[in-house]
């Protein structure tokens, strides 16, 4: 099902004629007569698309708008306004309340369909509304994030650079956005070059039957960097099929006829209230997925990130016929060091080891903190002997300069015991591998670790501050 839409009209005909074509389209229809029926309907039947005729039985469609805007849970929900007449100053009005397009009911059935194709794209459907409130649910996700805050970066591009300075003169008088024009042959020198534009604004010349506009669309909507920009299209032609083209190229708004600011301005304040919307989602997710793997003490990646990424490493170790060291580092009577200074103190003491851990290696190894004061660094490429003198001075830099702690006057000695394990190409000595009982099945990552804790359970029996590995216990 391409997605579920509400038709709110109050003649029965209209309902049945436009529920035919969007069945015919494998739409999911809902319909209700009144504007109040509609409102009511839209918790139970979660539609992607509002459809609204501009007259309705109860209320205005610009009424119906701004009750929908302030629903709760579905004020996002994209609307199109279907009306039977074209009037300026009533499309202004009803894109003003916050409607996402106002089309004529007679038009090109076509250019609806690519318009509800678009909506659907935008982000704005259940499945967008279902994660975005999963992701305020659940913990972590729910912080307030900034508002859309700086001014908004609007680039114009038209062919016709006095042209595009007169629009964008015309435009300014209308919003205090941030506007820059660029001509085709500038686009590949300027374009992009600091900050990514909010809204792409590709303004067609009369002479031009869309083709400017659409090839431009293709190659900047094809380009990673603009992945995050509306595209808005101006056509002076009146004609659908250009701008039903333009919006399954992947346009999110058109805007066809004469140019007209004050309409251009209500669909950019549109587009970029649906963008900050999207962009405050892209954010919450990212954050929430930094969450879940960084550490938020240390800053370093965690068990649940370091697992997997070393079992990367084993196999890029296999399939290189290379070695992978893998250190896991306890520090030492790290209990007594809450005990005597506070937990506080604790945390100080876990995050400048950490700083040092990091500091130490190279930026391809992999330093994590996979317990409350156990880290692990994976190194590839290493003999042993080099794996053993590396791991060694992993413990010089820990104990050789006491950590200070803000507001303790004497610095605190720190000491770790490491326990090494290899992961070696088959031929070469890997320590503890005749010590250790053959267990096929299980993970690779694993079964290293394992190595590693048994090492380090040495290293912590033989005295502490010193590394071991599993066949040789004392180095
Ligand atoms: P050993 O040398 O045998 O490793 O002794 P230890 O005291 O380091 O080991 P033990 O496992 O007895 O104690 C570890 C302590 O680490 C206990 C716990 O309170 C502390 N710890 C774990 N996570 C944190 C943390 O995030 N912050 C602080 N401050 N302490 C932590
Ligand atoms: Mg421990
Ligand atoms: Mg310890």
């Amino acid at each position: 099902m391409p997605g579920r839409i509400l038709i709110i009209d109050g003649i029965a005909t209209n309902r049945i004629s436009l529920r035919v074509r969007l069945c015919a389209a494998f739409y999911d229809v809902c319909q209700a007569a009144t504007g109040a029926e509609g409102l009511e309907l839209l918790g139970q039947t979660q539609p992607d698309i509002v459809l609204l005729a501009s007259t309705l039985p109860d209320m205005s469609a610009s009424q119906f708008c701004q009750s929908l805007r302030r629903h709760p849970k579905l004020g996002d929900v994209a609307l199109v306004v279907l009306e039977c007449t074209e009037d300026r100053a009533r499309r202004l009005e009803i894109l003003a309340a916050g409607a996402d397009d106002v089309l004529a009911r007679q038009a090109d059935p076509r250019l609806l369909l690519a318009r509800l194709r678009s909506l659907l794209r935008s982000g704005t459907s259940r499945d967008d509304r279902l994660l975005h409130s999963q992701a305020e649910a659940s913990t972590g996700f729910a912080e307030p994030t900034r508002r859309f805050a700086r001014a908004s970066h609007i680039a114009v591009l038209s062919e016709d650079v006095a042209c595009g300075l007169t629009w964008i003169k015309r435009l300014q008088k209308e919003r205090p956005y941030r506007y820059s024009l660029y001509s085709p042959r500038s686009l590949p020198r300027d374009f992009g070059r600091g900050m990514v534009p909010d809204v792409i604004l590709i303004a067609s010349s009369s002479q031009d039957q869309g083709d400017f506009g659409a090839s431009l669309l293709a190659t900047l909507g094809a380009q990673p960097g603009y992945r995050r920009s509306r595209f808005l299209i101006y056509v002076p032609n009146e004609a659908a099929e250009p701008a039903a083209q333009m919006l399954d190229l992947g346009a999110h708004d058109v805007m066809r006829g004469d140019f007209d600011p004050v309409e251009i301005s209500l669909r950019l304040d549109q587009l970029l209230r649906r963008k900050a919307r999207a962009d405050q989602m892209h954010k919450r997710l990212q954050d929430g997925l930094h969450a879940a793997l960084i550490d938020p003490l240390t800053g370093l990646h965690n068990r649940r990130y370091a697992m997997p990424e070393l079992g990367r490493l084993i196999s890029t170790a296999i399939e290189g016929r290379s070695s992978l060291a893998l250190m896991l580092a306890d520090l030492d009577h790290f209990k007594r060091i809450n005990d005597q200074y506070g937990h506080a103190a604790g945390d100080a003491v876990l995050t400048e080891i950490a700083r040092r851990l990091l500091g130490a290696v190279g930026s391809d190894d992999l330093v994590a903190r996979i317990g409350g004061e156990e880290f692990m660094i994976a190194i590839p490429g290493l003999s042993l002997q080099e794996a053993q003198q590396a791991a060694q001075h992993l413990c010089r830099i820990v104990s050789e300069t006491p950590v200070t702690i803000p507001g303790l006057r004497q610095p605190v000695p720190v000491t770790v015991s490491i326990g090494l394990a290899m992961a070696m190409p088959s031929g070469q000595p890997a320590a503890g591998r005749q010590t250790t009982p053959t267990q096929p099945a299980e993970d690779p990552a694993e079964l290293l670790l394992t190595r590693a804790d048994q090492a380090l359970y040495g290293a912590k029996n033989l005295g502490r501050n010193q590394v071991t590995t599993l066949d040789q216990p004392r180095m």
